[in-house]
C-alpha cells in the first residue's frame, strides 16, 4: 500500500463547491500523504485556487468530505475550529501580502508572538533560522519595500514556516514575479521540498513541477481530468488535452 493510502494528510472526497449557480469543483477526489509533494496544474480558473481554499477552510463545500491533519474541514462550524486548522496550514500567494510597517524579521515574528504566545527571543531565534534557509540572513532589519520581489516572496515563505506549519499551500507564488528572481524562490521550496515538507503547489513551472513532484494532478473546468507521476503526467499522458497543456501549446 502506498503512503498516500496509509497517512494521509488531506483527503478530498467528492467534493463539490459551487458560487451561487457557477459549479466550480464538481466532484474533487484528491489524497496527499505526509511528506508528499503534490503539484496541481491546469488552465486558469479551472479550480485549482479553490482547491487549495477548501483546505484551508476559506470556502466550504456543498458536498464531499474534506478531512485535514485530522480534522473533517466540511463538518466546521466555527471560526475558532477553522482558526486551529489554519495554524498548522502555511499559505503562501501570488501577492506576499507582508506588512509593509513591519521589518523582515517582525513580519516572520508577529504571528508566533501574538498567536502561539512563543517569548520574543524565541520567535527571533527561530526567524533568523529561517531567514538562513531562505537565504536572506542579511536583510533581517529591511522593510518590505526595500527587497526585490523575490525577496519578499521568500519572507513570505519563511513566515509561513514560522508557525511550524504540518503542510504548506503554495498558489502561483512565482507569476508575478521579475523572470530573473523566479529562480531564487524556487531554490527555496526545492530545498523545503527535500527536507521532507509536505507541499502542495499550484504552479505554473512546467519544469520545476515535473522535477519536484511525488504526484501531478491536471485539472480542467473543476474536475481532476488525469493524476500520476510526473513521468505519467508530463512524458506518457495519452490525453490530448493534457499533452497541449504540458507543452506550452495551451
Ligand atoms: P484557478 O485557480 O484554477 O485559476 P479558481 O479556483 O480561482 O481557478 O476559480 C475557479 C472558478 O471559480 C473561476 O471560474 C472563478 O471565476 C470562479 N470563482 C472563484 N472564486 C469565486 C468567488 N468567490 N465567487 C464567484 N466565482 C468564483
Ligand atoms: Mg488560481
Amino acid at each position: 500500500m502506498s503512503q498516500a493510502q496509509t497517512n494521509p494528510i488531506v483527503e478530498l472526497a467528492n467534493v463539490h463547491l459551487a458560487f451561487g449557480s457557477t459549479e466550480v469543483l464538481k466532484g474533487i477526489d484528491l489524497t496527499v500523504a505526509r511528506g508528499q509533494t503534490v503539484s496541481i496544474i491546469g488552465p486558469s480558473g479551472s479550480g485549482k485556487s479553490t482547491i487549495l481554499r477548501c483546505i484551508n477552510a476559506l470556502v466550504a463545500p456543498q458536498t464531499g468530505h474534506i478531512t485535514v491533519n485530522g480534522m473533517r474541514v466540511d463538518q466546521m462550524r466555527n471560526e475558532a475550529e477553522r482558526i486551529k486548522l489554519r495554524q498548522k496550514i502555511g499559505i503562501v500567494f501570488q501577492q506576499y501580502n507582508l506588512f509593509p510597517h513591519l521589518s523582515v524579521l517582525d513580519n516572520i515574528t508577529i504571528a508566533p508572538i501574538r498567536i502561539l504566545g512563543v517569548d520574543r527571543a524565541e520567535a527571533e531565534r527561530h526567524a533568523r533560522d529561517l531567514l538562513a534557509r531562505v537565504r536572506l540572513s542579511e536583510k533581517a532589519q529591511m522593510f518590505p519595500g526595500q527587497l526585490s520581489g523575490g525577496q519578499q516572496q521568500r519572507v513570505a515563505i519563511a513566515r509561513a514556516l514560522a508557525m511550524r506549519p504540518d503542510l504548506v499551500l503554495f498558489d502561483e507564488v512565482t507569476s508575478a514575479l521579475d523572470p530573473e528572481t523566479v529562480g531564487e524562490v524556487l531554490a527555496v521550496i526545492r530545498d523545503l521540498v527535500k527536507e521532507g515538507m509536505t507541499s502542495i503547489l499550484v504552479t505554473h513551472e512546467m519544469r520545476f513541477a515535473e522535477e519536484i513532484s511525488d504526484v501531478v494532478v491536471f485539472t480542467e473546468n473543476g474536475l481532476i481530468v488525469d493524476q500520476g507521476s510526473p513521468e505519467d503526467i508530463f512524458q506518457k499522458s495519452t490525453n490530448a488535452r493534457i499533452r497541449r497543456f504540458v507543452n506550452g501549446l495551451a
